[in-house]
């Protein structure tokens, strides 16, 4: 298990110190040595982020699209949740509170603002080019792609929202351009999701 490391403010070390904090002179942070309950460093632990999408396993989706600043072909990322995965939605009966509701088909996520570290550090094992930017398009920061030769930003729309994108396959010939790689571990994220028929069935598996 990875080392879980505190936001202990100055005014508060010596509490965390008698708690069973640790001190990292080298990286200059507390942290919760092994074999060490985390449960009592609650008020330091880092904030985990907030996600509305979650699955016991995740694809990651591959394909290619044409730069529109330099038109080279670059590869592109998504994340592809399986049915059975569950989404923070308003409650059917009371809607100022959200409920998880289980999905029966898959979802092809876009704008992910939030990534579990574990989903996050596994999409930058595959490239360096997919990773939190700013749209001028939609006024905020979202995970997104950028062009191999260029580095141009890839925006969401044009890959997941328009028809014949990267990933909006309009028939299977199409589909079966995009490659899925399985991980079987557990996702979490906040994202905007996409349900219809997106030919998950041509896609190529790894
Ligand atoms: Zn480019």
């Amino acid at each position: 298990m990875a080392r879980i490391d505190l936001n202990v403010p100055f005014a508060q070390k010596d509490d965390a110190k008698r708690l069973g904090a640790r001190w990292d002179g080298d990286r200059k942070v507390w942290y919760v040595p092994d074999g060490v309950n985390p449960g009592a460093f609650g008020r330091w632990l880092p904030a985990l982020p907030d996600i509305n999408v979650r699955a016991s396993n995740y694809f990651i989706a591959q394909s290619e699209t044409h730069c529109w600043k330099c038109r080279e072909l670059t590869q592109v990322f998504g994340f592809i949740l399986p049915s059975g995965h569950e989404a923070l939605e308003p409650d059917d009966e009371e809607d100022d509170r959200d409920v998880w509701y289980r999905h029966d088909e898959p979802t092809i996520l876009n704008y992910v603002t939030e990534l579990l570290p574990a989903v996050a550090n596994r999409i930058k094992t595959m490239t360096r080019h997919y990773r939190v930017d700013f749209s001028k398009t939609t006024g905020s920061s979202y995970w997104m792609n950028h062009c191999e030769a260029c580095g141009m930003k890839q925006g969401d729309f044009e890959l997941f929202c328009e028809p014949d994108g990267a990933f909006f396959p309009m028939d299977e010939q199409a589909a079966s351009q995009i490659v899925l790689q399985t991980f079987s571990e557990p996702f979490g994220g906040c994202a905007d999701t996409s349900y219809g028929d997106h030919l998950f069935d041509s896609m190529r598996r790894t």
